[in-house]
């Protein structure tokens, strides 16, 4: 069921549209970005449904594991620069550019439209400072290679709860009628330390499976935002995130769905034993 586009939203810079979908990308490693890999041929795929199973989008927002601020940001400069946010890996990595557009104006509309849940200001405007991160590029290269959509990045301020993490996505709810496809990079389960360098895709450790098997019951439930007390899972939540960045995006992919909208699950399979790849469709 789809609800209309508020009517006392109006954005100027954006179209009203059919509901777009709400994406949550396992990215994984950087590598992905340009392995001829199953992760990446899937972000190819997904991409090329756009302007056939949804319109092409208007405008991408990315919430990526890989920006954190203190208090939330949207990127708002014109041309956002493509930032290599990572260490020991291939020069060809490093030589990667993804030179989409920014889209300042739109950033500018958005950052009213959506409030700071603890302050109730609005969104803070980033114009020099951040740019594409790899949680962002890495996945939208492969499913958007030509660049041709502007992309808008929203910071997390990691030191706000996950209810406020939900709350932001609940507001990004109604970009999805706007033309937005809001994307949200991380990964369900991302323990680096625990890294099995020669494990086969369907290994994992066991808190692994039971983190990954309890969130993907919770999103199949019809109460996604359940996801939001992960850390109520105890010590599989733990092992599973020793740090949160890489789970929070989901809290913003789950604010911004449906509670009748079905999950379609791909790339089910583990990287090293203790990275979840799982990877959402909604809509
Ligand atoms: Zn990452």
């Amino acid at each position: 069921m789809s609800n209309p586009a508020s009517p006392e939203l109006a954005f100027t810079t954006l179209k009203p549209s059919p509901r777009m979908p709400v994406l949550f990308m396992g990215h994984g490693s950087p590598m992905n970005a340009i392995e001829d890999n199953a992760y990446h041929r899937s972000w190819q795929a997904l991409g090329a449904e756009f302007g056939h199973k949804w319109p092409k989008p208007q405008l991408i927002v990315c919430v990526s594991a890989h920006w954190l601020t203190d208090g939330w940001h949207l990127t708002a400069m014109a041309k956002p620069k493509t930032i290599h946010d990572f260490g020991g890996f291939p020069k060809a990595l490093f030589d990667q550019q993804y030179p989409a557009p920014g889209a300042p104006a739109a950033a500018r509309e958005i950052s009213q439209w959506i409030r700071q849940p603890n302050t109730g200001e609005p969104l803070g405007l980033d114009l020099d400072n951040w740019g594409l991160d790899h949680g962002a590029w890495s996945v939208l290269k492969p499913m958007f290679p030509r660049a041709d959509i502007p992309v808008i990045q929203l910071s997390m301020d990691y030191s706000r709860p996950a209810s406020e993490h939900l709350a932001v996505g609940q507001q990004l709810k109604a970009l999805r009628h706007w033309g937005v496809l809001i994307v949200c990079s991380g990964n369900v389960v991302h323990n680096l330390r625990s890294l099995q360098p020669d494990a086969a895709p369907h290994q994992a450790f066991e808190w692994a499976l039971a983190f990954d098997q309890a969130i993907t019951r919770q999103l199949e439930s019809g109460q996604p935002q359940e996801v939001q007390n992960f850390k109520n899972l105890g010590e599989v939540a733990q092992q599973s995130h020793p740090s949160v960045e890489h789970f929070l995006p989901m809290l913003y992919a789950a604010g911004a769905v449906d509670a009748d909208e079905k999950p379609v699950f791909f790339n089910t399979d583990y990287a090293m034993a203790s990275i979840a790849m799982r990877s959402v469709v909604w809509g």
